[in-house]
């Protein structure tokens, strides 16, 4: 429990929970790649980014919420050409430490998404913005603004590459974490906390007794893809944990994919 974010006012509330970069404090950032083990990620994930770049001819890639690196560092050494950025500073240390370790060459940039400028990183193929990154903005017209940018990094009929939760899912009561493709650690549990439909806490609990909280808002995939449409992009389809048939049910994730 954070009593701060529990009792203070609404509007304050609101504010701290649309400042991702607090929300990703040094502590679970710290436990971040255990939290997601990404041995077992890989293994769930398969090949299902890398053939969608191929497919599209997608090889200069932004990983534009890269968090501790894990698309970035799989993509660059599958011989894609990644930039990876993040807005959180921990997060953007943390992924740093992960490429040293791992030496991979990945350029690396501390940006808030509004900060994204075309101008100074030039634009490319593809742009990924994975594990449920954009329901940390909580303001519709604040998230079609973020898409926009995100079309602006992207060549013309560059592809976009955007997940999220299963909120559909999660609202009608059927939140079950798999852990078969995200959060695949196994020292960890993830609950709900606070749930309705404009917060959605989720609530990581470490086998050490460590607890940590991030609260998001809970987009539905229709939306999601209305606010793509707004942004400009084109033809979106959707993947339920990768496949293109999936159960609206009882899927733990939605990827998104559409066109600049
Ligand atoms: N893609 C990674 C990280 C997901 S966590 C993975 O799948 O493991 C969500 C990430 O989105 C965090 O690292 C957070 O800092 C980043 N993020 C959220 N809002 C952001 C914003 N406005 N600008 C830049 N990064 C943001």
């Amino acid at each position: 429990m954070t009593p701060v974010i529990m009792h203070s006012p609404a509007d304050q509330r609101d504010m701290a929970d649309a400042d991702y970069a607090r929300q990703y404090h040094e502590d679970l950032v710290e436990r971040w790649d255990e939290l997601i083990d990404w041995d077992k990620r890989a293994a769930g994930e398969g090949s299902f980014f890398r053939d969608l770049l191929h497919r599209f001819g997608a090889w200069r890639v932004l990983d534009a919420a890269t968090g501790s690196g894990f698309h970035a560092a799989q993509l660059h050494t599958a011989g894609f050409g990644v930039t990876a950025c993040d807005g959180s500073p921990t997060m953007v240390e943390r992924a740093r430490r992960n490429f040293e370790r791992l030496g991979v060459d990945v350029p690396l940039h501390h940006y808030d998404w509004q900060a994204l400028d075309p101008g100074v990183l030039g634009t490319f193929d593809a742009v990924l913005c994975l594990g449920s990154s954009l329901c940390h903005v909580f303001d519709r017209e604040s998230r079609i603004a973020v898409l926009r940018r995100f079309r602006q990094m992207l060549r013309p009929d560059g592809l976009l590459l955007i997940d999220q939760r299963n909120f559909d899912a999660i609202l009608a009561g059927r939140f079950a974490s798999s852990g078969r493709y995200y959060y695949c650690g196994n020292t960890a549990s993830v609950t709900l906390g606070e749930l309705d439909d404009s917060v959605c806490e989720f609530c990581y609990r470490f086998a050490d007794g460590a607890q940590y909280r991030l609260r998001v808002y809970p987009i539905r995939a229709c939306q999601l893809q209305e606010e793509l449409r707004l942004a400009g992009f084109r033809i979106p389809k959707a993947y339920g944990d990768f496949e293109p048939f999936y159960d609206v049910m009882s899927a733990d994730f939605i990827v998104h994919r559409a066109h600049a």
